[in-house]
């Protein structure tokens, strides 16, 4: 079923009865081509990529919960591709570039909003940085530009200026990021990979990696074996236990990442900001509530819910930037797993096993990354090549020294 404003319309006379559902339920068959170990945003977007892009349809993804449970589903939705350094900015590019097709390409409201998001600087130090980064963005290709306080006050009234611990001194604005539905993100792309003949299989937990002579053979899961020529890890939070299934060890720590969002507010917020003194991100959602988020709990875990002084630090964080977020309630807030790499970009490549590729290490900044991680993933599935964009996103980047470390923050799980 092809979805448009004319069908909208048309079911609406007759009673929304035509709607069918938006992807098949079949029973995992004995045997295919490729499966895909998780039904997140980076496995439906690679077996998307796969089915498109590179004719293979004979495909499973296999998602032990429900389509889009995970990290897809939980995240803060902020778009953007404002990365300095050589490997990640090329990607992130890509990645937007990406984005502003994507509706059109699934046939599917994705609500992809560019609406912008500011980057503030509170130093010189700080302000040196972003335009350095700018610059590099602009280079690059994509657009970034340096807001003064007089432009600032004038677009984000409400901030909290002149505080005397972390004054504002500009910000780095692009005008191209923004937000999307996360969940529509999911469900646009299981419907496009379904309607390429791709089976979606839930409730279907992989317990086992069959390997033999080092090479994949298939997977065991709940609902029975099954046997595949090529099988890519997508597990997002659980790629170091799913990795271990095949016997590997991934340079990957899981943390707990925090989201919030209030009650539904008239619109007050119309960009994604970013404190650049703290980790505090906020953005309003199309129904009012404004969502914000922080830093991770700083401790390895993988429950999907935080702790209360990670709750405080970020709504310090909130007072400090924006005082009259006070007033407003928090009405929901949840964790998700997060997948960190030492130097916090991500991993796209081959393993030591034949036949068994990994998509992980996304850290924090993995939903942006959705259409260009399932691009790439899908390539290096088909071609045993890794694509252009993500050629330094090697696992052997920690054992050989070639660190992307993106933040300048050293060699550290916890701190990117
Ligand atoms: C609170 C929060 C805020 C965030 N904010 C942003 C943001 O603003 N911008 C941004 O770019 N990124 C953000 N992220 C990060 C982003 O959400 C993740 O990096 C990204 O979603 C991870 O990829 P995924 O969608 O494939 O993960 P997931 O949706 O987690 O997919 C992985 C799937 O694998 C499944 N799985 C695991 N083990 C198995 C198994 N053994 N068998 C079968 N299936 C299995 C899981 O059930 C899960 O569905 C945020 C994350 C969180 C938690």
């Amino acid at each position: 079923m092809r979805y448009s404003a004319l069908k909208i319309f048309t079911e609406g006379l007759f009673g929304n009865k035509g709607w069918t559902p938006a992807w098949r339920t079949p029973d995992p068959k004995a045997d295919y081509d490729a499966v895909i170990i998780g039904g997140g945003g980076h496995g439906l977007a690679t077996a998307y990529y796969l089915a498109k892009n590179h004719g293979l349809t004979n495909i499973a993804v296999l998602e032990k919960s429900y389509l889009g449970g995970g990290n897809v589903g939980r995240n803060t939705t902020i778009v953007r591709a404002n990365y300095f350094m050589p490997g990640n900015s090329e990607f992130y590019s890509h990645s937007l570039r990406l984005w502003e097709g994507l509706e059109a390409d699934l046939n599917y409201n994705v609500m992809h909003s560019q609406r912008g998001q500011v980057v503030l600087f509170h130093s010189d130090g700080q302000r040196d940085a972003q335009i350095r980064r700018a610059n590099a963005i602009v280079n690059q290709g994509d657009d970034a530009e340096i807001m003064s306080v007089d432009q600032l006050r004038a677009e984000f009234p409400y901030l909290d200026y002149d505080q005397t611990r972390f004054p504002i001194y500009g910000g780095m604005m692009q005008r191209r990021a923004g937000t999307a539905r996360h969940d529509a993100v999911a469900w646009g792309y299981a419907r496009g990979a379904d309607q390429r003949g791709v089976d979606l299989i839930q409730n279907c937990e992989v317990t086992g990696i069959d390997i033999e002579n080092g090479v994949v053979k298939g997977v065991q899961t709940t609902r029975g074996p099954i046997r595949a020529k090529k099988v890519g890890m997508c597990a997002a939070g659980r790629s170091g236990q799913v990795a271990a299934l095949a016997g590997l060890r991934l340079p990957i720590e899981s943390h707990v990442l925090q989201a919030f969002v209030t009650e539904g507010l008239k619109p007050v917020i119309d960009s994604v900001i970013s404190f650049g003194m703290g980790h505090f991100y906020i953005s309003q959602s199309d129904k009012g509530g404004l969502v914000f988020g922080g830093d991770i709990d700083m401790y390895a875990s993988y429950a999907a819910r935080g702790n209360l002084p990670m709750v405080e630090h970020v709504m310090e964080a909130g007072m400090t930037l924006m005082p009259m977020i006070g007033r407003a309630k928090v009405l929901r807030a949840w964790g998700g797993i997060m997948d960190m790499t030492p130097d916090g970009s991500p991993i796209i490549d081959k393993t030591p096993v034949e036949g068994l590729y990994v998509d992980a290490g996304w850290n924090y900044g993995g939903f942006k990354a959705t259409p260009a991680s399932g691009w790439c993933m899908a390539h290096l599935m088909a071609t045993n090549e890794p694509h252009e964009v993500a050629r330094r996103f090697r696992l052997d980047r920690f054992r050989t020294g070639h660190l992307m470390d993106e933040e300048g923050t050293g060699s550290q799980h916890n701190l990117h």
